[in-house]
């Protein structure tokens, strides 16, 4: 088998089904799901894997993290400090452009981007992302199994990984109805509407700036509403899309045999062993006549070009 792993990249704003997507992909016998893997250097002795346990102690993450540890010269005490997979401020860099990083990445020039491989936040991202694939590579070796899945979602992480390995990734970019995501934010977090509608639409800017300098074959557009009314097709065409058979298996994953690293509770807080898509459409009757135009003035134009009426 190749050394090299390809990587599947899970792109979109939160709240769009990315987690389920991750999971029944990941379920797929030739990929494993490894979920918002850039979290995985976040406290890994108390922050819980996918399956339950704490990622340090997890059975997929143990054996894993060790081999690394071993083969890096590095303590597993403390392995994070020595092979991180985000930076701290990862978050900040994506919501206040442009920072020197976002602008080389947008422009997605190789020769360019070399001249400034060694400003400090450059190289510091750049390790990250050289962390990653040899992450990726270590367990797609010792799981036997070509693909995996990070669905980080975060835009510029989807463009370095894409620079630093062009022909080894594949991106699927999960849009949903607007008024869906600025519902979800507001039920859990309280965030006003026109603060999440601002936030969507800023997000997939950053998405469509970044996706700019990379071929359209190299992407594929999914909704999560069309994931849930029309599920086998979909996965059909996501299948071949990455170039590998429908597994029908596939789309009933069951609890506690993936390890993905949680960015959603609903990992951890899905009672049913069996996970299965259910649509969730309680923004229709969650959003008010005021909070429907709040969204329509910033929003309504995005959410057109996604198909959304
Ligand atoms: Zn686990």
């Amino acid at each position: 088998m190749d050394q090299a792993s390809n990587v599947i990249y899970i792109a979109g704003s939160g709240r769009t089904g990315s987690t389920i997507l991750d999971v029944i992909l990941g379920n797929h016998p030739k990929i494993v799901g490894l979920g918002e893997i850039h979290r995985l250097s976040i406290e890994p002795d108390i922050r819980k894997c996918g399956c339950g346990t704490e990622i340090n102690n997890c059975e997929f993450w143990n054996p894993l993290l060790k081999q690394i540890s071993n083969e890096k010269k590095i303590p597993f005490e403390n392995w994070w400090d020595f092979f991180p997979l985000t930076l701290a401020k990862e978050k900040k860099i994506v919501k206040y452009l442009p920072s020197l990083l976002e602008i080389l990445l947008m422009i997605g020039n190789k020769k360019i981007l070399k001249i400034f491989l060694k400003q400090s936040l450059v190289k510091k991202y750049f390790e990250i992302i050289e962390n990653s694939l040899f992450l990726y590579d270590k367990i797609s070796k010792y799981s036997d199994v070509p693909y995996i899945i990070d669905s980080t979602k975060n835009p510029v992480r989807m463009k370095a990984l894409y620079l630093s390995r062009p022909n080894k990734i594949k991106i699927i970019l999960i849009v949903r109805d607007g008024r869906a995501i600025v519902a979800s934010a507001k039920r859990r977090i309280k965030t006003p509407i026109e603060v999440g509608t601002t936030n969507w639409v800023t997000t997939n800017k950053n998405l469509e700036l970044m996706l700019r300098t990379i071929s359209k074959e190299k992407y594929i557009v999914v909704r999560y509403e069309d994931l849930c009314d029309d599920t086998e097709n979909i996965f059909r065409k996501i299948t071949s899309f990455i170039g590998i058979d429908y597994d029908p298996k596939m789309l009933r994953p069951v609890k506690g045999n993936f390890h993905q690293i949680p960015g959603n509770p609903w990992l951890h807080n899905n009672d049913d062993d069996v996970i299965e898509i259910k649509k969730d459409e309680r923004w229709k009757t969650e959003l008010t006549k005021d909070e429907l135009r709040i969204f329509n003035n910033i929003g309504s134009s995005l959410n057109k070009k996604f198909g959304y009426r």
